[in-house]
């Protein structure tokens, strides 16, 4: 068999690997790539109506982004994931559906592609054997975020795991990745942070809280920009382990996330119940600006998207508190290069309204981060303990450096691929 990489290889986006058997083809996620003006697609993918089966491991755009484009160009195949990743799924395509549209990019699909996704999709329950022509496999949590799944997959009498995005530890949000995997002949690691520790999360946890505490104390409003799935849920859950004297207010995207994770059933969501009381009792959803102009009236804590404020209401928030000393932004993940969020925290300045404006309030970084950290994907790949170790989903120094521990500290055969490459099995 061959294992054919036509995207995240050496590279974060565009998630796409296909498994080419003797008689049958089958893709494992269909990501985009997001670039400064517009995506990127996965590369060379030849007669998409051929593909079997499609696998899907988690919601994230770069793994489920292309799914639209494979319908346009017809691919007939089922698409396999939890019933929780395809909800989330489906409104992020929306989404970026209509972004495209509004921002005149062309996203390579149309609005009936959506429909053709939404008939192809088969919900795979967790932890149970499945069998799709001669293709087998069980799709495990993967800890990253709500719906997530890690793939064990057989197929001409070889085992391949894939991890898709994953986390060994437990989160507030969500129960640690499974790790008992048996004869494995291929893991197919993430290595988002391949060369990067990650701060201790429960240390992390406190810091922050006391941060924000700090803020309401000298009655500034505290802005947290997140990213709608995944971590504007764990940010809630965190400030509910506290009480602070001023109103916590959540915004955009993430309230329709919020809904479905705490009206679909998902035994690996960590504290479902919590998720709820936070959203019913614990903070007020902002539906509307004059709702938001009346909560900035007084001191706050403003949970909002996009995490990266690249665009979403957060931006209307700072317009409102940037020029306040007493106040402060707290960006919660990673940065991409030339986004706002990065300019902001290496230089300082946003631009809002397409000035570039040099805040006065205070800005700090906390990497809440859902994936696994250098010491969780070492632990990881030496309990599952493969013949084949191939590591993607990272840029090239994390790839690398994943390759050379593991090349000098187990047994496994190595690869780091880069897009377009073939590796046989
Ligand atoms: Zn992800």
């Amino acid at each position: 068999m061959k294992l054919v990489f036509h995207g995240a290889a050496k590279e974060v986006g565009r998630s796409c690997i296909e498994i080419k058997t003797k008689g049958e083809r089958y893709l494992l996620d269909a990501g985009i790539k997001f670039k400064e003006h517009g995506f990127e697609y996965p590369e060379a993918i030849t007669n998409l109506p051929d593909i079997d089966g499609l696998l899907i491991s988690h919601a994230h755009l770069d793994h489920t982004g292309s799914l639209p484009m494979f319908e346009h160009h017809n691919i007939t195949c089922p698409i396999f994931c939890t019933k929780l990743t395809y909800q989330l799924t489906k409104i992020l395509l929306r989404d970026s559906y209509k972004i495209a549209r509004i921002k005149h990019l062309h996203p390579a699909f149309d609005k009936i592609d959506l429909k053709k996704v939404s008939k192809a999709v088969r919900y795979i329950e967790y932890d149970k054997p499945y069998k799709h022509r001669d293709l087998r496999f069980i799709f495990r949590n993967a800890g990253h975020i709500p719906g997530s799944a890690m793939m064990e997959i057989e197929t001409e009498g070889k085992k391949i795991v894939y991890t898709g995005d994953m986390k060994m530890r437990p989160s507030l949000l969500m129960k640690g990745a499974y790790s008992n995997y048996k004869d494995v002949d291929v893991l197919i690691i993430e290595s988002t942070y391949g060369n990067r520790t990650l701060p201790d999360r429960e240390k992390l946890k406190e810091r922050f809280l006391d941060y924000v505490q700090s803020i309401v104390d000298q009655k500034g409003s505290v802005v947290i920009p997140v990213f709608s799935l995944g971590r504007a849920q764990e940010i809630l859950m965190i400030l509910s382990e506290r009480k602070f004297k001023v109103p916590i207010y959540y915004e955009g995207m993430c309230h329709k996330m919020q809904r479905k994770m705490i009206t679909t059933p998902d035994k690996y969501i960590n504290n479902q119940k919590r998720l709820q009381k936070m959203m019913t009792t614990g903070a007020t959803h902002i539906g509307s600006p004059r709702r938001r102009m009346y909560a900035l009236k007084q001191p706050g804590i403003f949970v909002t998207t996009s995490g990266m404020l690249q665009g979403g209401p957060v931006l209307s928030y700072i317009k409102e508190i940037w020029h306040d000393q007493r106040s402060a932004i707290f960006l919660t993940g990673y940065q991409c290069k030339r986004t706002n969020g990065r300019h902001l925290y290496e230089d300082g300045f946003v631009y809002i309204d397409g000035w570039k404006t040099y805040v006065k309030c205070a800005v700090e970084k906390f990497d809440f981060s859902g994936h696994a950290s250098e010491e969780e994907l070492k632990e990881f790949i030496q309990k599952v303990n493969p013949k084949t170790l191939i590591i993607q989903h990272g840029d090239p120094e994390s790839a690398d450096a994943i390759k050379e521990w593991a090349e000098k500290n187990t047994k496994s055969k190595c690869y780091a691929p880069i897009v377009g490459d073939e590796i046989s099995i």
